[in-house]
């Protein structure tokens, strides 16, 4: 740090801050953890100077045998944590693991009779129109971003809603569960190339062996996005029909949530989809970071080992505990409750939006997200839901008393909080979405607790 403080002590100064900020800050945000020492150090080094595009043993750049060596570590130890076929750790991210994916299924599956050439830049201009009018007329099937699915997954304001034509599933109104009778309904209309299941904020599990039966039955290439539970499946505690590596063909994930891997993305696919998938670059990343690499592979060992199933574990136990906790302090907990890692509070009925709750709670010592619910009256910016999560505060070591504890916390600063008065406008005297007061007593109990 001290280097980094001779160039720009700016940037040295929020590194620290940021270290203080996740140390004295309670970290319920779903998607986020506490990555390890050894997979920091594996990513932060020089490493970052290498150039490697291309896969192992297949470069576009000479001197690339350490990075070889690295990436296929990465690779084997992926495989091995998941039982895929095939692995490939250069995406960048979970949003870039989903493009490869998309570009690999659409490349292995979409040929039309007159283009029978696979490189497409022998193609001429005019075929290669044809192809790409092709590509752009398949459907996707995934789900709805307000049923918990990604942006990635078809949402209009996200390129994968413009490279398909898009259509997405949502969950029951009365139950807020998937309802795999309606999808496979859905699925058999709209007959789509890719039957996509996933999420960001679900908190039940999936059927991936009752996916796959419709995906079969209509002909579709079975993906399933496993960013956020992916740690879940590497532990063991998603297993059988819930194991989405078993029924999928091609599966996605990012390595940072509660895989507790540095920030990135993997594909696992089956044999037809590897050599495609290989092609992610250069089908959408340029060179991949062999430093991020690296951390993989340092992440992917550690989840081998028989201790991360003991994590992975604690983690759905505390998720559970929390739900239990809020619920018994009277909180909304939407589906009644969690299987995995995350769990969804209804505030609307607090007088709160999903916005000043999560500013509220913030001000008080809790980091956690907004999320808009099923059918949310607030939309996808001010949201009447929070979404918690358990890796991060598992990684610490806290188990059901502390989660106990951290439900009353939130009770206290909800119930504490009242949304600010609109003055001037159209609006004037109702309440604001946006503006709040958490009550200062409150506020100094929950931050002493
Ligand atoms: N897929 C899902 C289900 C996610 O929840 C996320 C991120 O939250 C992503 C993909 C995108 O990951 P990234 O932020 O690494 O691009």
């Amino acid at each position: 740090l001290t280097e980094v403080a001779k160039v720009a002590p700016g940037i040295a100064r929020s590194i620290v801050k940021e270290l203080r900020d996740q140390r004295s800050n309670l970290k319920l945000i779903a998607s986020e953890n506490y990555c390890s020492l050894a997979t920091q150090l594996a990513m932060g080094n020089l490493l970052t100077d290498k150039y490697a595009e291309g896969f192992p043993e297949h470069r576009f750049y000479a001197g690339c045998d350490n990075v070889d060596d690295i990436e296929s570590y990465a690779a084997e130890q992926a495989k091995q944590l998941f039982g895929a076929d095939h692995a490939y750790v250069q995406p960048h991210s979970g949003a870039d693991a989903n493009l490869i994916a998309y570009w690999a299924i659409l490349s292995a599956r979409v040929k039309t009779p007159a283009l029978g050439e696979t490189d497409p830049s022998k193609l001429s201009r005019e075929d290669w129109n044809k192809l790409r009018h092709e590509l752009g007329n398949q459907r996707l099937l995934g789900m709805d971003y307000y049923s918990g699915g990604h942006l990635t997954h078809g949402y209009r304001q996200n390129v994968s809603a413009q490279m398909f034509d898009a259509y997405s599933y949502g969950v029951n109104r009365e139950t807020g569960l998937l309802d795999y009778e309606a999808i496979e309904a859905l699925a058999r209309e709209i007959k789509p190339l890719i039957l996509l299941a996933g999420y960001s904020a679900y908190p039940r599990p999936i059927n991936f062996r009752r996916f796959r039966e419709i995906a079969d039955k209509v002909g579709a290439v079975f993906m399933v996005d496993m960013a956020h539970f992916a740690g879940l499946v590497a532990g063991g505690v998603f297993s059988g029909d819930f194991n989405p590596v078993a029924h999928a063909h091609v599966v996605t994930t990012t390595t940072h949530k509660t895989l507790r891997g540095p920030r990135g993305g993997l594909v696992l696919c089956c044999a037809e989809f590897a050599e495609h998938v290989d092609k992610g670059c250069p089908l959408v990343i340029g060179g991949p970071l062999p430093q991020v690499m690296a951390a993989k592979a340092i992440a992917f060992t550690e989840a081998n080992r028989p201790e991360f199933k003991d994590y992975a574990r604690r983690i759905v136990q505390n998720a559970a505990a929390l739900a239990q906790g809020c619920i018994d302090e009277g909180l909304t907990v939407a589906t009644g409750g969690t299987d995995n890692h995350l769990l969804l509070i209804n505030v609307h009925g607090l007088g709160l939006t999903g916005r000043q709750a999560e500013s509220a709670l913030r001000e008080c010592g809790m980091t956690l997200n907004r999320n808009s619910l099923p059918f949310d009256p607030n939309g996808a910016w001010y949201t009447s839901g929070l979404r918690l999560g358990t890796p991060a505060t598992t990684t610490l070591g806290m188990a059901e008393p502390e989660m106990r504890e951290i439900a009353a916390i939130v009770k206290l600063v909800l119930t504490h909080t009242r949304p600010e008065t609109i003055a001037t406008g159209a609006n004037a005297g109702k309440p604001s979405k946006a503006k709040y007061m958490v009550d200062p007593a409150a506020k100094a109990e929950a931050k002493a607790r």
